[in-house]
């Protein structure tokens, strides 16, 4: 066993393993847990709890996580005197599926985004965040039940790279200089610069997995959303490639929107999944307006995070919406959302938007029906219109629980 300097390792858990290409779960996996600075630490308290009662119910105690805190963030900076440590990574590695709260990032300065880095150093390529909307929950729209699209967001590359060079700086100056010498192009001598790289393998892999998670989920569609238009050698590239993936790779099972017009009238033959793809700003008032015609979305990083949180307004904002991001094997579960510090250690926070992600990681496992469990739960604890106060504001007479209170509600509520 690998020995850690601040990492305990559970005596009686186990490694999830691969195995002829599948993941091999044992009945006490050991599960790597980041609790987050800001509102993690309340949020990942009340999700253990929930995700160990619905695991107890559904499995009489044959089943059981074995938790194991690594760290990144203000607790590693506590502990190592760095944000980041090499052992955390290695556990994530070494453990395979993990659960994430929150870390905060600075704005213009300071050290680079922690949940960038992870993403970048165990090659978490998709960001996959399902957006769908539970009974009983306010919205901002008429019809927010027709909401229901999985997000694959590319994690790696984009402006989310972490190539830029401030403004006035001597690397600023020398990328600028050659710019405007080599490339004859006319950059003003005071901009900062940022690099969107968009690479085809990026992008395959990336439209490769959405696709298969149509396949494997019988969905009608998936959407490929670019700027493709103003940006044409990257996103335009991302389309083009997308499309590409779908042809070689899938054209059993899938067809262009293009075709089932000019061959179908417009009506996609059974069991073929539509390939279409939408301009990214045409995309956010069509998931407004017709958000039915839309099921799995891939697109770059950049586009998929603003995307992500849009489609969570509408279905009761960032406490609700769950996320993954997803390597070969490796899987790191987080919530979209982030510390949100004005609601730090105060006990009111959504937890559900981290509980959803847990179903999501106990779906990889092969644990379903316990996820289902919790998601059924969560739904009844609502259907009492007991909330926490974000889903409080949008529901008339209403019941405000804090996080901790919403996670015992949820447990008592577990069938
Ligand atoms: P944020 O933490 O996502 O919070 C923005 C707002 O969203 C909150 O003020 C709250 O809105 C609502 N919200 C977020 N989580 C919620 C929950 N669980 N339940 C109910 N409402 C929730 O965004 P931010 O304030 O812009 O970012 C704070 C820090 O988090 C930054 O350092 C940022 O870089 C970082 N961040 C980290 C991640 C990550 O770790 N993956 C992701 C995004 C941001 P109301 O005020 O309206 O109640």
């Amino acid at each position: 066993m690998a020995k850690y300097k601040h990492i305990v390792v559970p005596k009686d858990g186990k490694a999830i393993t691969v195995k002829a290409k599948k993941l091999s779960v044992p009945n006490k996996p050991i599960i790597p847990v980041i609790e987050g600075d800001g509102i993690g630490r309340d949020i990942m308290k009340a999700t253990r709890r929930v995700v160990d009662a619905a695991v107890e119910k559904t499995y009489k105690g044959r089943k059981r996580i074995a938790w194991m805190d690594v760290y990144a963030g203000e607790k590693a900076f506590e502990l190592y005197k760095e944000w980041l440590p090499e052992e955390t990574t290695q556990a994530i590695k070494k453990y395979i599926v993990a659960l994430k709260g929150p870390l905060t990032t600075p704005v213009g300065g300071g050290f680079r985004s922690l949940n960038v880095s992870l993403r970048q150093i165990l090659n978490l390529y998709a960001c996959v965040r399902p957006v769908s909307y539970f009974k009983g929950v306010g919205s901002p729209v008429l019809a927010p039940q027709k909401m229901n699209v999985i997000i694959f967001r590319e994690n790696t590359e984009d402006v989310y790279a972490g190539i830029e060079w401030k403004k006035g700086s001597k690397e600023v100056k020398k990328v600028i200089n050659w710019l405007n010498k080599q490339m004859k192009t006319e950059i003003r001598m005071d901009s900062g610069i940022g690099i969107k790289p968009i690479s085809a393998t990026g992008t395959k892999r990336l439209v490769r997995k959405a696709i298969q998670h149509a396949i494997a989920h019988k969905l009608p569609s998936v959407t490929l959303v670019h700027k493709g238009n103003i940006m044409k050698y990257t996103e335009g590239a991302f389309r083009d490639w997308g499309y590409q993936v779908a042809a070689s790779e899938f054209s059993r099972q899938t067809i262009t929107e293009d075709d089932v017009w000019s061959k179908y009238k417009g009506k996609a033959p059974k069991n073929k999944i539509v390939i279409k793809d939408r301009i990214a700003d045409s995309m956010f008032q069509q998931i407004l307006t017709r958000p039915d015609e839309y099921s799995v979305v891939a697109t770059p990083n950049l586009n998929g995070d603003y995307l992500s949180d849009a489609c969570a307004a509408q279905v009761g904002g960032l406490g609700m919406a769950p996320g993954a991001n997803m390597g070969d094997y490796i899987g790191l579960f987080e919530a979209t959302h982030g510390t949100a510090p004005k609601y730090a250690d105060k006990d009111v926070i959504n937890p559900s938007s981290v509980m959803l992600s847990a179903c999501m990681m106990l779906d990889y496992m092969g644990w379903g029906k316990a996820a289902d469990m919790i998601r059924r739960s969560i739904q009844k604890t609502i259907d009492k219109k007991t909330v926490t106060y974000d889903l409080h504001r949008q529901m008339k007479k209403a019941k405000k629980v804090g996080t901790s209170g919403f996670a015992t509600e949820m447990i008592k509520n577990m069938r």
